[in-house]
């Protein structure tokens, strides 16, 4: 009878030898790249060596603290030497410049991805960086929560969730595969999307709540000292799940926000309108018009329940 240890070894030569990517860089580890390589430790099957880089150095130091990977690099340009796969995971706003740093140093044959929430403006900085012989698969994972930083990660924050894939129609179709089997492996499902459309639907499933939860955290701040004390005493769930939204990193934001500025804008023009019309209708209490409203966001609700993804 074989023993445990031997089934463990034999577990891990087997995890090993069907792994997707030999050896996978993820550069900037913190809430998405840590949850990626949490993920591939505890799934398995994703890649037999994870190289972790980071710009950080006290986010690099607590990733080998927290035992994320099994190489530990400073520089992306040496990071990424030699591997099968590199997934940028920095902000949207830092891609450019971080794909000029590892371009001359990309491998044949390598694939270059990239976890950002905006597509179009990725794709404009990214693509005209990439080497001949590299494929460029930018893809988006809709997952997340407001912590950042290697210690917010979780082995299964994409287990059930999407991860849109924004391919463009000459990218290499065995490489598009390879990424979509990466985020199945994390437990996610795939869809493919042009990235155009991508901006526009994540500016109104994600964009604008954020706008709006900025703003209105803003607005219960600039009120007067004795009401700002009760907001925070007294707020009801409404305004709590506004702060949590808000308690996003300014720095990830910010960046979204300028690369996805004009479905952004056009978003956020639409909502100007509709809380126009829905204010207007308090004010003439035009009862059917604010019920009616009311009983459509409750069927969107239901929908998100009814497709598990809410
Ligand atoms: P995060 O927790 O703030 O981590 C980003 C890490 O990247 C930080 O350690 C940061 O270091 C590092 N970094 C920044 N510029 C870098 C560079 N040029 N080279 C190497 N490392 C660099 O951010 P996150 O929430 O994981 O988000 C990462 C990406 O995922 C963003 O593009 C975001 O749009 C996308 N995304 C986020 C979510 C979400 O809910 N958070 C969901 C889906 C997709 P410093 O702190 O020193 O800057």
């Amino acid at each position: 009878m074989r023993s445990a240890t031997w089934w463990a070894r034999r577990w891990r030569v087997l995890r090993v030898a069907e792994a997707i990517f030999r050896r996978l860089v993820i550069i900037g580890i913190g809430l998405i790249g840590s949850s990626i390589a949490r993920g591939a430790r505890a799934f398995g099957g994703i890649a037999e060596t994870l190289v972790i880089c980071d710009a950080d150095p006290e986010a690099l130091a607590r990733a080998q603290v927290l035992g994320l990977g099994e190489v530990y690099e400073a520089d992306p340009a040496v990071a990424v030497a030699g591997a099968d796969c590199v997934i940028m995971c920095a902000p949207v706003g830092a891609l450019a410049g971080l794909a000029a740093v590892i371009a001359p140093h990309l491998a044949a044959g390598a694939i270059l991805s990239d976890v950002g929430s905006t597509k179009q403006s990725v794709v404009r900085d990214v693509a005209p960086l990439v080497p001949a012989g590299v494929t460029f698969v930018p893809a988006h994972p809709i997952a997340g929560t407001e912590f950042s930083g290697p210690d917010a990660g979780l082995a299964d924050l994409f287990k059930g969730r999407w991860s849109l894939v924004t391919p463009l129609p000459e990218t290499d179709e065995g490489a598009v595969q390879k990424i979509e089997a990466l985020w199945r492996g994390l437990g996610a499902q795939t869809a493919r999307m042009d990235p155009a459309h991508h901006d526009r639907v994540l500016a109104i499933v994600s964009h604008l709540p954020h706008l709006i939860a900025f703003t209105i955290c803003g607005t219960a701040d600039d009120l007067a000292d004795e009401t700002r004390q009760e907001v925070l005493q007294f707020a009801a769930s409404g305004f709590r799940d506004f702060t949590r939204i808000a308690a996003s990193d300014p720095v990830m934001w910010r960046d979204i926000f300028l690369n996805n500025k004009e479905a952004l804008l056009e978003m956020f023009s639409r909502f100007s309108e509709d809380a126009q019309a829905m204010a207007r209708a308090v004010r003439w209490g035009d009862t059917d018009y604010i019920e009616n409203k009311i009983k459509d966001s409750r069927k969107i609700r239901k929908s998100l329940i009814d497709l598990n993804q809410a």
